[in-house]
Formats: C-alpha cells, sequence, structure tokens
C-alpha cells in the first residue's frame, strides 16, 4: 500500500458487513480506540490491534470503494488533526511506528521521516545537519516565504531539504543562521 494516497474523514469509517447478516460492525471511533493504551498527552500512546509487517498499526475501514486497511496513526491524524493530502505521509516526531497520540504525528513528505530519524540518531537536534543544509539567506528567505503565506511550512521544507521542524522553528526565531 502506499503511503501517498489522501485521506479524510469521508474515507473513515467501520467497514460493511462481509455478508448480509450478522451485527452491525461498530462504530470507527470505538473500534480505533479500544485498541489503544491511552496515557498522558506527553506519552506515546501504544497500539495494541494487529500490525502490519512494517511496524505500524492497522485498522480496516470503510474505504472509498469498500473495505480496504488503514495505518493506525494515519486514522488518528485524520480523526484529530484533518485530511492528508495526497503525497503526504503522516511522520512521527517520537519514531514509534506504534504510536497514534496525535500531538507526536506531523504531516510531511515521504522524506521527512527518514530525515528527521537521520538528524535525531546521529546529530542532535539536527542541528549540524541543518547548518550544512541553509545558509544566512536562506534562513531569511524562508522567513520571507513563510511570513507571505503563500507557503506552509512543509512546502518550504520539501522545497530546502529540511525537516518541516526545522522550517517551524526558524519561523518561530528558535533558529538563527549564525552559531
Ligand atoms: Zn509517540
Amino acid at each position: 500500500m502506499s503511503l501517498a494516497h489522501s485521506l479524510s474523514l469521508a474515507h473513515l469509517d467501520s467497514p460493511p458487513p462481509k455478508s448480509g447478516k450478522g451485527p452491525r460492525p461498530k462504530g470507527m471511533a470505538n473500534r480505533f480506540w479500544s485498541k489503544v493504551t491511552r496515557g498522558l498527552d506527553s506519552e506515546c500512546w501504544e497500539w495494541n490491534g494487529t500490525m502490519f509487517p512494517d511496524g505500524y498499526g492497522v485498522l480496516g475501514v470503510k474505504g472509498i470503494r469498500g473495505r480496504k486497511m488503514e495505518k493506525a496513526h494515519r486514522i488518528s491524524y485524520v480523526m484529530h488533526i484533518g485530511e492528508i493530502p495526497e503525497g503526504m505521509s503522516v511522520c512521527h516526531r517520537c519514531d514509534n511506528k506504534r504510536c497514534i497520540n496525535p500531538g507526536h504525528l506531523f504531516l510531511g513528505t515521504n522524506g521527512d521521516n527518514s530525515r528527521d530519524a537521520a538528524s535525531k540518531n546521529l546529530l542532535p537536534f539536527g542541528e549540524k545537519h541543518w547548518k550544512t543544509m541553509l545558509s544566512s539567506d536562506d534562513v531569511e528567505q524562508i522567513k520571507r516565504d513563510y511570513s507571505s503565506g503563500v507557503f506552509l511550512q512543509t512546502e518550504l521544507a520539501s522545497r530546502y531539504g529540511v525537516a518541516s521542524t526545522t522550517i517551524g522553528q526558524i519561523v518561530r526565531g528558535e533558529r538563527r543562521a549564525r552559531g
């Protein structure tokens, strides 16, 4: 299954029963939360249901053309934050694939996950990585582009080849070019 398909609330409901008989399926949200160990807002909320072989949780949903399997963290993102546009992935700040805490999820390009993981694992806070990627001119341009309101942080991130969290820190003034 591609990561890049779009997903919205309209695609999320319990799948239809396999035959016309039997109990009506429980609501999607009920089924979803019955498989989650929910903790404090800051903690990872881990999926206890079925997992994809790649380590992500999975839940059967109605789908656009009938029953389909959807990744649990993507469902969580749509339920709490909003639609996932085509071509975008839902990434984990916490690197915990089982986690569905919406506070740990962000929308990124397919490259963001690996880029984020690389900068977190190899370089604390991605600082050296980030400095080699962006000149001070880039940083000023990013601030101008973002304040123009035309670009999303995720768009600037893919344009400059850095994580969207880095763009967020730049536009909030938490990162400066000189250091
Ligand atoms: Zn988490």
